[in-house]
């Protein structure tokens, strides 16, 4: 099989405007960014307004593993499937940060036969959203320590700076560093670092806003330091406001791109899943549910995280759920949760298989009955997948009572999702939707991270460090009580340790550290070490891309 850069890049693309005419998007509507990419005016939402929703469908998977799951591809073969099956559907995806490009990850477009397009600028700088991002969140920190150096009239106290400043590159370097040195004409020593850009609050802001107003709101309510006399100091304090408005004017208009056979994406917006949501913007996803009658959209890791923070989350900011679910499996992957080694889940092992079928299950049952959302479990085909392999895990699926398909997307486009497509489709029509989120704003912080710890990892308890239990005193004091609550903790576990595979059980949840989200609207609780800014492994994916004369990329996967 072509490498996933050689298929986009055989591919015929469609003039940005013939993929707008297919989503009912008109010229006026469209900022194009060359002829295969462009921004989509923020009226389209406003005309639309009082039209009835397409179908959400939302993508999500078991534990992450080094063996792949495949979410994104899923996400782009159902749409191919649905759009083949003659259905007016789009999709909405995150961006790819520029940093996972070039360490372990490589891009995040799709693959084989289910990508979205152009592949090397979608995951490159794109239009540019996530560099207006990292501009605006420095131009703060900026505007931040100036203030403290120029006789800091809001008496800020230097020991306590939240708001540092970010950058989209895995550069560990740079997270802890002390700014300001070489005397006073070069400003004021004080102690800094780096975050990667989409670990930033403002992307968090970016995918849960509504328009400029709500932006504005946002941004100005973000928590950035205390005073010495332990008041808290927000964005608007610093008047920083406008400008960082200004700079995100078109950061906020999704991004228009196409998927390998043609149907309309948008690609807007990329927060990361644990200490961030982890779901693409909500002005993308309400725009593409007023213009398709079917919206597939993908959250980050697994069902604990972003669809977690979907549904308790983004759900209640845009009064939207998922109006059905795919939950994505790999037969590599519930085989690494069984216990097998990387170097040997290309062998068949029916009983590794069974044991890992513990992940998928709990997933299963917190998606199905905890959130009461319709389920398809998608088996997504590799091909070191034996057949009796397949039947076992469909007939797993049986037994208990869940829907089930396979799915053949990255090796066949459209055409291997149509058993999946049928299957949605189906469970559109005939399952029932009790959706509610797991639980009450009107709980305490505590409890709701108590709830989602017991109900969804099923962790035993919940163990506050003393530094939690005061900052969620404090945080409650402040009027912070009523947010929802985003966990954040490794995506490669259920638990708070990467290395507790399956369904992990007789275990407590060890929160650390509380911290305001109050811009983006969410209380983070961080569990277990929590990178924010990502390092680069000995051999970086950067190391094989390459450019030629004629302007081919390579290695980009
Ligand atoms: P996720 O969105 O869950 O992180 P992706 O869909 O981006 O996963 O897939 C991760 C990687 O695994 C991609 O490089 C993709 O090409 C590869 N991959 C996913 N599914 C398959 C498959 N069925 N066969 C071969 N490679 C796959
Ligand atoms: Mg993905």
């Amino acid at each position: 099989m072509l490498s996933d850069i050689e298929i986009a890049q055989q591919a015929k693309l469609q003039l940005i405007s013939e993929i707008a005419g297919k989503a009912g998007l008109s010229e006026d509507d469209l900022e194009p960014y060359g002829k295969y990419k462009a921004k989509v005016s923020l009226d389209v939402y406003n005309r639309l307004k009082d039209k009835p929703n397409g179908k959400l469908v939302y993508v999500t998977a078991v534990t992450p593993t080094p063996a792949g799951e495949g979410k994104t591809c899923t996400a782009v073969g159902t749409t191919q499937a649905l759009g083949k099956l003659g259905k007016n559907v789009m999709l909405c995806l995150r961006e790819p940060s520029l940093g996972p490009t070039f360490g372990v990850k490589g891009g995040a477009a799709g693959g084989g036969y289910s990508q979205v397009l152009p592949m090397e600028d979608i995951n490159l700088h794109f239009t540019g959203d996530i560099h207006a991002v990292t501009t605006a969140h420095n131009l703060l920190a900026a505007m931040l320590e100036n203030h403290i150096v120029k006789g800091n009239k809001l008496n800020i106290d230097p020991t306590r700076i939240i708001w540092k400043r970010v950058m989209d590159m895995n550069d560990r370097q740079l997270r802890k560093i002390v700014v300001g040195l070489g005397g006073k004409a070069n400003g004021m020593p004080l102690e800094s670092g780096f975050d990667i850009t989409v670990a930033s609050e403002i992307m968090a802001i970016l995918c849960l806003t509504t328009g400029m107003t709500d932006l504005k709101k946002r941004l100005g309510d973000m928590l950035v330091a205390y005073t010495y006399d332990n008041k808290p100091v927000y964005a608007r304090d610093l008047n920083a406001v406008g400008a960082m408005a200004v700079l995100l004017k078109d950061a906020i208009k999704p991004n228009l791109v196409q998927t390998l056979e043609g149907q309309p994406a948008f690609v807007h917006g990329g927060p990361f899943a644990n200490i961030a949501h982890g779901n693409n913007s909500i002005i993308a996803t309400r725009t593409a549910l007023k213009l398709a009658d079917y919206v597939v959209t993908e959250g980050g890791f697994a069902a604990d995280l972003g669809a977690e923070k979907f549904f308790d989350i983004v759900s209640r900011v845009i009064d939207v759920h998922p109006d059905v679910v795919i939950l994505v499996a790999s037969i590599r992957a519930l085989k690494s949760h069984g216990g097998v080694d990387k170097d040997k889940l290309s062998e068949e092992n029916i009983d590794a298989l069974a044991r890992g079928c513990a992940n998928l299950d709990q997933h299963i049952d917190n998606v199905h009955n905890k959130y009461g959302l319709p389920l398809v479990v998608a088996i997504n085909r590799f091909p070191s997948d034996t057949e009796a392999e397949i039947e076992f895990l469909r007939q797993h699926c049986n037994d208990i009572g869940i829907r089930v398909a396979l799915s053949e997307v990255v090796a066949k486009g459209g055409e291997g999702g149509i058993e999946l497509a049928q299957q949605v489709i189906d469970a559109l029509e005939h399952d029932e939707n009790n959706f509610k989120p797991i639980y009450d704003l009107d709980l305490p912080l505590e409890d709701k991270i108590r709830v989602v710890a017991k109900e969804v990892y099923r962790a035993d308890d919940v163990v506050f460090s003393n530094s939690a239990a005061k900052s969620l005193k404090t945080l409650t004091q402040l009027g912070y009580g009523k947010l929802p609550v985003c966990i954040a903790k490794t995506q490669m576990s259920f638990s708070d340790d990467p290395s507790l595979k399956g369904a992990p059980r007789g275990w407590k949840l060890n929160v650390r550290e509380v911290k305001a989200s109050a811009g983006a609207g969410f209380i983070v609780a961080l569990a277990g070490d929590i990178m924010t800014m990502p390092g680069l492994p000995a051999v970086p994916a950067a190391e094989k891309v390459d450019i030629a004369e004629d302007g081919t990329i390579t290695g980009l996967f």
